[in-house]
């Protein structure tokens, strides 16, 4: 097993594709059971039930809904707690990037963009919050390396992704000694936006490690390429593990060296 999660269940938002869907395989391989969440139903569906083939149907459980969606957030911690009855691991990862400037963020994205980076945040840490003190549990945050290193092509973005890191701060404090609160800063990970962007490149005879590796040399990445969603999980499955029972209130870089403070 990877890490020792024997025992546990783990919760992630935005399980079904990516760093997240990475997650909950491996947390699975890890010995957990998880429970995940997304929007789009029949995607969710699909990916558990790989999932249950591979690991059994007892030890995945999704539900489709908005993370931003109260009480869809806290009909999720019932259904958890009335199968499961305890949660020892909340990693929030649920969400996406915006790219705009300021000139073309309207007063509407602003508020969208703060809604959907912070209230990602705030509602399942409210409701998972009782489980995770009983359980001595963790919480993971995903969260990126422009809440440090802002770019201006994704204003907003970078902006409440700061406020993030500056609450799960302050959540570290309070939820302490019962819950740890960490969280990964992600530079460029080959999921998501970058696998749509990859997927609509112009010329369609350039191979996926081809288009990374410009990429990453236009960006100035040290290590030369995109990083994997797999490779994200491992530190967020880290920090959420008993091997990372003395770390609270940090925060672990993955973004291939692209990081310039120190
Ligand atoms: P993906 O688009 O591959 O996965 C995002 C997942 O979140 C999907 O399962 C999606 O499913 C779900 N999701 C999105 N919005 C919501 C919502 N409101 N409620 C519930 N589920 C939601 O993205 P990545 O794996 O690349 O990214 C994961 C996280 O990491 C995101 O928060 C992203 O912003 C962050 N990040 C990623 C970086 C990267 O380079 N990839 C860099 C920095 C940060 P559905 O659409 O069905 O809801």
């Amino acid at each position: 097993m990877p890490y020792d999660y024997d025992k546990c269940v783990a919760v992630v938002t935005g399980g079904s594709s990516g760093i997240g869907l990475a997650t909950v395989r491996l947390l699975l391989e890890s010995g957990a059971r998880v429970a995940f969440c997304a929007r789009n139903e029949s995607r969710l569906n699909e990916v558990a039930a790989v999932l249950k083939r591979d690991f059994g149907d007892d030890t995945v459980l999704t539900q489709a809904f908005s993370v931003l969606d109260r009480d869809a957030v806290q009909g999720f911690a019932d259904l958890v707690h009335q199968t499961w009855g305890r949660c020892d691991l909340l990693v929030n990862n649920a969400g996406q990037g915006r790219i705009s400037t300021f000139e073309d963020t309207t007063d509407d994205d602003w508020r969208a963009e703060y809604e959907l980076k912070l209230f990602s945040q705030v509602l399942p840490v409210r409701v998972f919050l009782p489980m995770l003190r009983e359980a001595g549990g963790a919480i993971v945050a995903v969260n990126s390396l422009l809440a440090y290193q802002p770019e201006p092509h994704m204003v907003c973005t970078s902006s409440a992704r700061a406020g993030v890191q500056n609450l799960l701060k302050s959540l570290s404090v309070e939820l302490a000694p019962e819950v740890r609160v960490n969280s990964v800063l992600l530079g460029l990970i080959g999921s998501g936006q970058w696998t749509r962007r990859f997927a609509e490149r112009e010329d369609q005879s350039v191979s996926r490690a081809e288009w990374y590796g410009a990429l990453a040399e236009k960006k100035g990445i040290p290590l030369g390429r995109l990083g994997e969603a797999e490779e994200a999980a491992h530190a967020i499955a880290f920090l959420g593990s008993r091997a990372a029972s003395y770390i609270t209130g940090a925060q672990l870089e993955v973004s291939g060296g692209l990081s310039r403070h120190i």
